[in-house]
């Protein structure tokens, strides 16, 4: 039949480009990609064969088989498993679905050096395509189970690919390396050498479910006067693989490197998990969970189309990818396996997310990985610290879903803060540096640490030396609606409500105060007037030093930034006016409010006014109705001081 030639998708081409050109320097791994593959091929058409009994599959002896053949610099992986459709081999050979992978190769083709470039590729895993490490021809030969055609892929790993439908294939996939001459030289990197097979199988595959045989090798041509009886014994392949799940061993048989091999498998990701976390749940509903925190957040973590990585298993035999019901979504990053024993094997993604056992596991599946969490931060505050840089985003939405565990999610969510710019604190770090009299946790969120740490609500806070928390991910907005304190004290917006720093010394001032209130009351209202579009009052503040001028929001309305960002989920919530407070130490403000006191009437005073509030918006970071009106103003103003 015909071969056409296809190219490949951009992205795919420019991942195939840097895969043959970059020294990943474990090129071993080529064959764990394969035999992953072809383990999920094989996990696929025993499930797909049970709930579709007209699908016409052969389950009777599924199984990987490898073959090598050191004349002709072979090497080929095959499995019986689900294989693909002539169109499925363009979809998920010709090109790269996941929605990261413009960003990532991106991020590679900036990479500095190998060792970025590396590590780049590690967090990623290019799975099929590191074929072209080791070799510079790659066969696919497959066939859908249920279909009766088959079809052939080749590449080198260039610009293009040929497809061929095929009559005659076996059902699965069957993958056939030229591999390059380089490696056959080189002792070690020979992949042809049956000890080299097994070694490779043993150190990454062992766990898998299936049997990975070896068919034996050729003979070697029969040297010069050798008995002939030894090749004529029956050789029998042989397997290589224990088959063993880890999670049905007991703990110290397995070690560290076996378990973080199970991890790449379930991940794809080519690096070392941050934690593993074993858990064995006795009892009436038995099962087992091994489960892993990445070093890594994946590109896609926030993507739509992000898949979680828990595998259901039951009695050992794979049932389900990405099992939702398992894992609460803000512990998506969480990768592994969990076994259960009396599950059907027949059982659906619907049955499962109404299923009381199933609820309960997620329950204690979720206390497990956050318990985890909190024993790393003083186990290995290192680590705590990488898991929180990666995963902290993600975690911390857990407070608005998970009302449960919510006290152990701020005790282990770390936030950035005045007391240090480098280390993050958590809130019982906080709570003990309070000062006396201290009643709140204070905090302000908003777009960047800068604009946050600049803003005018700080002043008064830097200058009595309190520690504010700055928030600045988008979901700390969120969820500080939600939260109401920690270890009983409150949580306070210091851009919200009045500021209530040090009930005493407030006392003292208290009479102070109240001269001032009189002395400005009629500039308040005026301006209250003046303003009154925008603002629903203007008061005088006790939160500014420095400033002229700040906008503050009333305590119970949203914030703008909250406002925005339900805007943008599509929700319509109404405008909440906001408070404009005046600094009254501030030449500006008292200046105005002699002027106004002598003439109310004169329009500068309007203008004035209107500048009061524009500079506090800004300084804010916030965004003006009318720009060009607020320069004007701004310019004549500078060309008078001239
Ligand atoms: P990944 O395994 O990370 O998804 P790969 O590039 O290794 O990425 O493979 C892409 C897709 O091609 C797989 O998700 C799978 O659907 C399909 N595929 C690869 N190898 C096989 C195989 N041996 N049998 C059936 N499908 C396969």
């Amino acid at each position: 039949m015909a071969t056409e030639t296809f190219e490949f998708q951009v992205e795919a081409r420019q991942l195939l480009q840097m895969v043959i050109h970059s020294i990943y320097s474990n090129k071993d791994v080529f064959l764990r990609e394969l035999i992953s593959n072809a383990s999920d091929a094989l996990d696929k058409v025993r499930l797909e064969a049970l709930r579709d009994q007209d699908l016409g599959a052969d389950v009777s002896d599924l199984h990987i088989e490898i073959e090598a053949d050191r004349e002709t610099r072979t090497l080929i992986v095959r499995d019986n498993g689900i294989g693909m459709s002539y169109d499925e081999v363009i979809q998920l050979i010709g090109t790269i679905a996941n929605s990261g992978t413009a960003k990532f190769v991106k991020e590679l083709k900036g990479a500095k050096d190998e060792a970025t470039a590396e590590g780049l590729i590690g967090q990623f895993g290019v799975g099929f395509y590191s074929s072209f490490m080791v070799a510079d021809e790659v066969e696919l030969l497959t066939r859908r189970a249920g279909e009766s055609e088959g079809t052939r892929w080749t590449s080198s790993g260039e610009g293009t690919y040929t497809l061929e439908r095929v009559e005659e294939a076996p059902q699965g996939t069957t993958v056939t390396l030229r591999l390059r001459p380089a490696d056959t030289e080189d002792q070690l990197h020979d992949y042809t050498a049956p000890w080299k097979i097994r070694e490779i199988v043993k150190r990454y595959s062992d766990f898998i479910t299936w049997p990975i045989r070896m068919a034996a090798p050729t003979p070697p041509p029969a040297a010069e006067g050798e008995a002939e009886e030894a090749d004529a014994a029956p050789r029998e392949p042989e397997t290589l693989n224990s088959m063993k799940a880890l999670w049905a061993r007991s703990r110290d048989e397995v070690t560290d490197d076996e378990y973080h091999e199970l991890y790449k498998h379930i991940s794809h990701d080519w690096n070392d998990p941050l934690e593993t976390i074993r858990l064995q749940a006795e009892g009436t509903f038995e099962y087992q969970a091994l489960l892993f925190v990445p070093a890594h957040a994946p590109h896609d973590l926030f993507s739509q189309g992000y898949q979680r990585g828990i595998q259901l298993y039951v009695k050992r035999v794979f049932v389900m990818d990405d099992c939702e019901a398992l894992m609460p979504p803000y512990l998506r990053f969480v990768k592994g396996v969990v076994d259960a024993q009396d599950l059907s094997l027949n059982v659906s993604r619907e049955i499962l997310q109404q299923d009381r056992q199933i609820q309960l596991m997620r329950r204690r599946l979720a206390k497990k990985v956050l318990s985890t969490v909190k024993e790393m931060m003083t186990g290995s505050p290192e680590r705590y610290a990488t898991l929180w840089g990666e995963f902290g985003r993600v975690l911390k939405e857990g407070l608005l879903s998970d009302d449960d565990n919510r006290e152990t999610i701020l005790a282990v969510s770390s936030f950035a803060s005045t007391h240090a710019p480098e280390a993050p604190t958590t809130l019982k770090q906080y709570v003990e540096r309070m000062k006396e009299g201290q009643e709140h946790i204070f905090y302000l969120t908003g777009e960047s640490r800068q604009v946050i740490e600049n803003s005018p609500h700080m002043e008064a806070f830097r200058a009595k030396g309190v520690e504010v928390l700055l928030l600045t991910d988008p979901v700390d907005e969120v969820w500080v609606e939600a939260v109401t304190g920690f270890e009983g004290k409150e949580l306070r917006s210091v851009a919200k409500g009045e500021v209530p720093l040090g009930a005493e010394e407030e006392q003292e001032k208290g009479e102070e105060r109240e001269q001032r209130r009189q002395e400005y009351a009629e500039l308040l209202s005026w301006m209250g007037g003046q303003l009154g579009e925008d603002v629903k009052e203007v008061r005088l503040s006790a939160r500014l030093t420095v400033s002229p001028s700040c906008l503050v929001s009333d305590t119970h309305d949203a914030t703008p930034a909250l406002e925005n960002l339900y805007r943008a989920m599509g929700q319509e919530i109404p405008h909440s006016k906001r408070i404009l407070e005046l600094n009254a130490d501030h030449p500006l403000v008292s200046g105005l409010n002699k002027a106004h006191g002598e003439r109310a009437d004169e329009p500068a005073l309007a203008e004035t006014a209107e500048l009061l509030y524009g500079m506090a918006l800004l300084a804010e970071g916030g965004q003006l109705a009318d720009p060009s009106r607020f320069i004007k103003l701004v310019a004549e103003r500078a060309e008078r001081a001239l």
